[in-house]
């Protein structure tokens, strides 16, 4: 039991939906020189409130403190890259988009998803709050507020800022003020203006066991049921929705105006409001239980990594998302079962995972070093990941991934 208000509707929130333990920061990877300093470590439980249904993370750290050196760059990941221009393309097709529209995306990161716009001559602003990577987008000529987002940057934009299409992907969830941000986009949005915002689904996270993907950086986990009733609430009106495979499930929710006449509300998000309240996502029990099978995939995941370093075999992970730190913190798995990691991402390189101390290699060094298993931590990328690394074959390495439970891949 705890105490503490709800982000959205502030009601006493009581109910523990997960308790990982404490973990650090996900994103704060370790350069060589900090291994041996202190680290700070915070409790990671998400409670969920009776009153609205949001799962939610209490907040230990300053949101300056956790986003202000975000190592994550969106470009370094291809098939988010396609995942952003096929969305670009569909937007400009049902909105008409053109010359004269507007297009703003929030937590914009590199630009990565606003180049697709702008080379197609639509007008874009972005707004990001890591200066660092900020400037990779400034640099690749698409404009860039460096700011967190509100109420007070909304009102502090001109006119000619606001937007046809508002658009945010995986931010939502990662808001300390929930309220503050959707009462912003709605000073943004233009009459008849669309918002479109990505975040992953807290029915995939249940029906999947996917509580990796609990993380500080994390705030919000979102049903359908209880977005659409966060954004009522700042006069905004969820009409159509898309479930998508990203994340390991995410939703794509389309908001307007609350009185806009336009946009009647589709079958799609009639039927997900439908199938959630069947499932009981309107109900406290259902989440309730949720911590028992987390204990019990912990028992399940420890148990497989036991019985690989048994038969004498080598471990090594591959990836450094923030769903690997969890993972490994929550079930205090170091050195001791996965000799290291690779990452892709140069800025990753040569650090260590915060919490574990496991080093981050580049994935070279899965060719050196022939291991017999490689741990695929980012389980949502794992068939990109096969593909690539499917030269351990050669010497009869294997792959091993949550699918849900942790098992070698045939
Ligand atoms: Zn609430």
């Amino acid at each position: 039991m705890s105490e503490t208000a709800c982000r959205f509707c502030g009601a006493s929130v009581e109910g523990v939906f997960a308790d990982l333990g404490t973990s650090p920061l996900a994103n704060s990877f370790l350069a060589p020189e900090r291994v041996n300093a202190m680290e700070p470590f915070y409790p990671l439980r998400a409670l969920v409130c009776g009153e609205c249904f949001l799962v939610q993370l209490e907040q230990f750290e300053t949101p300056e403190a956790i986003f202000s050196e975000y190592a994550y760059f969106s470009s370094y990941s291809s098939s988010w890259l396609e995942h952003s221009r096929s969305y670009a393309e569909e937007m400009i097709e049902r909105l008409q988009l053109g010359g004269d529209s507007h297009v703003v995306e929030i937590a914009s990161n590199d630009g990565y998803l606003l180049q697709f716009f702008h080379e197609r001559q639509i007008p874009v602003l972005g707004i990001e709050p890591a200066a660092n990577v900020a400037k990779v987008a400034l640099q690749k000529g698409i404009p860039t507020l460096v700011e967190f987002f509100g109420v007070q940057t909304a009102s502090s934009l001109a006119e000619a800022s606001a937007a046809d299409l508002l658009l945010g992907n995986n931010v939502l969830a990662h808001v300390p003020d929930l309220n503050d941000f959707v009462a912003g986009m709605r000073i943004l949005l233009k009459p008849g203006g669309v918002i479109t915002m990505e975040f992953p689904h807290l029915m995939r996270l249940i029906e999947e066991n996917q509580w990796d993907t609990i993380y500080h950086e994390h705030f919000s986990y979102f049903s359908f049921l209880t977005v659409s009733r966060v954004f009522a609430a700042h006069g905004l009106r969820l009409f159509d929705v898309q479930e998508l495979p990203t994340h390991g499930g995410s939703l794509r929710i389309f908001a307007c105006h609350a009185p806009d006449a336009e946009k009647p509300e589709t079958d799609a998000a009639r039927e997900l409001r439908k199938r959630e309240r069947e499932a009981g996502y309107e109900s406290l029990e259902t989440y309730l239980g949720y911590g028992r099978r987390v204990e019990a995939d912990k028992r399940q995941i420890l148990g497989f990594l036991i019985g690989l370093k048994q038969q004498g075999l080598s471990v090594v992970g591959y990836g450094a998302p923030a769903k690997g730190n969890t993972l490994l913190n929550y079930c205090g798995v170091r050195q001791d079962f996965v000799d290291y990691t690779c990452d892709l991402n140069p800025h990753k390189q040569g650090c260590f995972l915060p919490g574990s101390h496991i080093p981050i290699r580049s994935p070279e060094a899965i060719r050196e070093d022939r291991p017999d298993v490689v741990l695929i931590m980012p389980w949502n990328l794992k068939d990109e990941i096969v593909e690539q690394l499917s030269f351990i074959r050669q010497w009869g390495g294997r792959f091993a991934a949550r699918t849900p439970e942790l098992a070698l891949l045939p």
